[in-house]
């Protein structure tokens, strides 16, 4: 029977993290474990940072953003011998179990944890919406209304000097975050993985739209996929919009989640402890599909792969 239950936040940070946080802590104790937490992802298992909590620990973080027991990047948990120590300290605090909250390079982290004998669960928190095992994450809501907000006060700006903005998201492997945001912005072009630049095409639409005096365009591009500096100067020679860039950044990991985020939280997290309740419990990836709180076998999670969003392309294509 599992009995000291530790968690940690890992890789990103992604609003929500600290409701999720919350809801393990808080769904262990009314089962009666002892509830611990690990500061720094997996950098601070190796290291050993681990602390017992309590309730009033959760106390007025369901609202705030970021990761109150923060995250960290380590390359080196790839390495087998690292992994072990992190282990090793587990067993050392006799600790029965792990849930990380994290993407997919958290699971592949839990995986290698799972191998040297420790039950982990992994809870998807990232904004990238990236994770195969789930139709979304804790934290993608959130950042896709803040890209909202800032999209709406850009078009202000842009509608008064009759501009086309280009703006760039987050995002790197998944398109999610740049196609949601096109929909929810009704923006005139969206550049990602799933939907890849045809030069020609915008050129030509926008053309069109400063010969019939638009007020503004805007166009949103995933990160990492080109120099959206140098395609502003094409815009503007091709075109004769007066075009600007904008790079959201890290902003958008920001804020308060939103209450989508905070219950999507607190579904996983009970979740999750309601696995390591089991009579033989064993490491699995919770996710959400189609509105059901589903659990996979770590090996089997970590295998599959985002369901790109073919339909929501075409609805895009559709209403521009
Ligand atoms: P996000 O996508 O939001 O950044 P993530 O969990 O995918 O979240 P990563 O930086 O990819 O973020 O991974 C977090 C940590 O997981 C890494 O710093 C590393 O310690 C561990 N990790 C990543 N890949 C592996 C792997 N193949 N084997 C073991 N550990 C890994």
């Amino acid at each position: 029977m599992i009995r000291k239950i530790a968690i940690l936040t890992s890789g990103g940070d992604a609003p929500g993290m600290n409701a999720c946080l919350r809801a393990c802590i808080r769904a262990g104790l009314y089962q009666g474990k002892e509830m611990y937490v690990v500061y720094d992802g997996l950098r601070g298992l190796v290291e050993g940072d681990i602390r017992q909590v309590n309730k009033d620990f959760t106390q007025d973080i369901i609202n705030r953003g970021g990761t109150i027991i923060r995250s960290a990047r380590i390359p080196e948990f790839k390495e087998e011998a690292v992994s072990k120590k992190a282990a090793d300290n587990l067993r050392d605090f006799e600790i029965d179990a792990l849930i990380g909250i994290g993407g997919d390079g958290t699971f592949r982290g839990l995986q290698a944890l799972s191998k040297h004998g420790v039950i982990c669960i992994g809870i998807p928190g990232t904004i990238d919406n990236d994770v195969g095992s789930t139709d979304e994450t804790i934290g993608f809501a959130t950042a896709l209304n803040t890209i909202c907000d800032c999209v709406d006060k850009l078009k202000d700006t842009s509608g008064s000097h009759q501009r086309c903005s280009l703006i760039e998201v987050m995002g790197r492997h998944c398109g999610d975050l740049a196609m949601f945001a096109a929909l929810a912005e009704g923006a005139e072009g969206v550049i990602c993985v799933e939907h890849p630049l045809k030069k020609e095409v915008l050129f030509r639409k926008l053309r069109k739209m400063k010969a019939q005096n638009k007020s503004h365009a805007i166009i949103i591009v995933s990160e990492n996929l080109l120099d959206i500096n140098e395609l502003a100067g094409e815009i503007a020679k091709e075109t004769g919009f007066d075009t600007r860039t904008e790079v959201l950044g890290r902003l958008q990991r920001g804020g308060s989640p939103t209450a989508h985020d905070r219950i999507l939280a607190a579904r996983f997290g009970a979740k999750a402890v309601e696995l390591l309740c089991d009579k033989e419990p064993t490491s699995r990836i919770v996710g959400i599909k189609q509105n059901e709180i589903v659990d996979y076998p770590i090996d089997e999670a970590v295998e599959m792969k985002h369901r790109h969003t073919h339909g929501l392309r075409d609805l895009i294509d559709m209403l521009q």
